[in-house]
Parts: structure tokens; C-alpha cells; sequence
């Protein structure tokens, strides 16, 4: 399954829940899903029938790969590398999601929307501990600090995301020195400190069939 290219508020009225894959406007009263919150096509509004366990666990699932932008094969490996590990596979997979650079930019406020965490990313305009990394999916440990690089302190894209950053949405397992355009991995993200509210336990179970 590829990932979608479509409209993304779609993907939010699809899985009944915020995603918030538009960046501010996720928080404005433009919010399609605040507008039209039912199912997107011709029937949505009338949609009347009882989901199976399966479909459940399936919308679960779809809903927290969509969150991080996610094909569904990396989702599945990234199961995959979670359920080996001690711990609950449900959180271990969290965290690894969390731990993934785009989404430290993104919960840093270095960027207004995980796609353009992505981009930016990509694009070479951060650095970890002192060195260009420019892969997405890099996977930060506990003490890792990522930096705006010095070509890029001047990009408005990355000024306009860090003046809207309101502080309470800052997660506690990150630290960000707005001065400096820096910020730190500090720990491992505990479950209840994730801002996710999907039940993960139930992608455990659709993986597990
Ligand atoms: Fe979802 Fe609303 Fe953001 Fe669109 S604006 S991506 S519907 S949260």
C-alpha cells in the first residue's frame, strides 16, 4: 500500500480523528475536519454499518501509519524492529516513530507540518551533533542534539514555523533553545507523554493474525 497523495484532510475525515497533517491550519476553524467531520464521499454522511474486529484494528492501524506519513512497509518494519525488542511492542513502536528526525523537527516546531519536517530534512538544512544528516528517518538516541545549520538560520519557513510554536505544545522529552535554533532528544519518550491518541495495542493484535 503506497502512501497517499491526495487531499490529506481527507485522510483526517477518513479515519474519524485529527491527524493534523496541515500545520496550522489544524488548528484554525479551517479545518476541514472541524467543518465536515464524517467520512469523505458520496455516502459519508449516511455510513451506517458495524465494523468487524478486523476493520478496527485495520482503521487503527491506517490511522497511526497516516499520523507519521508513513508507507505501509516502513510501518510494518518499523513493527517489526519494535516487536523484538523488550518492552511492549505497542509503545516500543511509538517510540521508535518519535525518535525519527522529521518527527523531532516537527514536534520541535521547526517546521509547521511533518511533510514539511520531511522536506526540510531531505533538503540538508539540519545537522545532528554537529554534522549534516539529511535522512528522514534517522533515528535520534537520548542526547542528541539537532541544530538549524548555519546556511539555513535564514530560512523564513523555518523563522514563521518557530514564531507560531506555542510552547505548551513543546513534548517533555524534547528541549529546544529558540535563540540558538537548537534542540535536544532528552530521553526516551514515556507512552503517556506521546501526543498520540490512537490505541496502539490494537495494531499490535492486526499484525500479530
Ligand atoms: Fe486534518 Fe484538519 Fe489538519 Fe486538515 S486541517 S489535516 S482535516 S486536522
Amino acid at each position: 500500500m503506497a502512501r497517499d497523495t491526495g487531499p490529506v484532510c481527507k485522510q483526517c475525515r477518513r479515519e474519524n480523528a485529527k491527524l493534523h497533517l496541515k500545520g496550522e491550519r489544524c488548528f484554525s476553524p479551517k479545518c476541514a475536519f472541524e467543518r465536515k467531520g464524517y467520512p469523505p464521499g458520496q455516502h459519508g454522511l449516511n455510513r451506517r454499518f458495524k465494523q468487524s474486529n478486523y476493520g478496527i484494528q485495520l482503521r487503527e492501524k491506517q490511522k497511526i501509519r497516516r499520523m507519521y506519513g508513513l508507507y505501509e512497509r516502513q510501518f510494518r518494519n518499523t513493527y517489526k524492529k519494535a516487536s523484538a525488542e523488550k518492552g511492549v511492542t505497542g509503545e516500543n513502536m511509538l517510540v521508535k516513530l518519535e525518535s525519527r528526525f522529521e518527527v523531532v523537527i516537527y514536534r520541535l516546531g521547526m517546521a509547521s507540518s511533518l511533510r514539511a519536517a520531511r522536506q526540510l530534512v531531505s533538503h540538508g538544512h539540519f545537522e545532528i551533533n554537529g554534522r549534516k544528516v539529511d535522512i528522514p528517518s534517522y533515528i535520534l538516541r537520548p542526547g542528541d542534539v539537532v541544530r538549524v545549520r548555519e546556511s539555513a538560520r535564514k530560512l523564513e519557513i523555518i523563522h514563521d514555523a518557530m514564531r507560531r510554536l506555542h510552547q505548551d505544545r513543546i513534548v517533555p522529552y524534547l528541549s529546544l533553545d529558540k535563540a540558538r535554533m537548537e534542540g535536544t532528544y532528552v530521553s526516551r519518550p514515556k507512552r503517556e507523554e506521546i501526543p498520540v491518541t490512537a490505541n496502539e495495542q490494537l495494531v499490535v493484535e492486526l499484525y500479530s493474525r
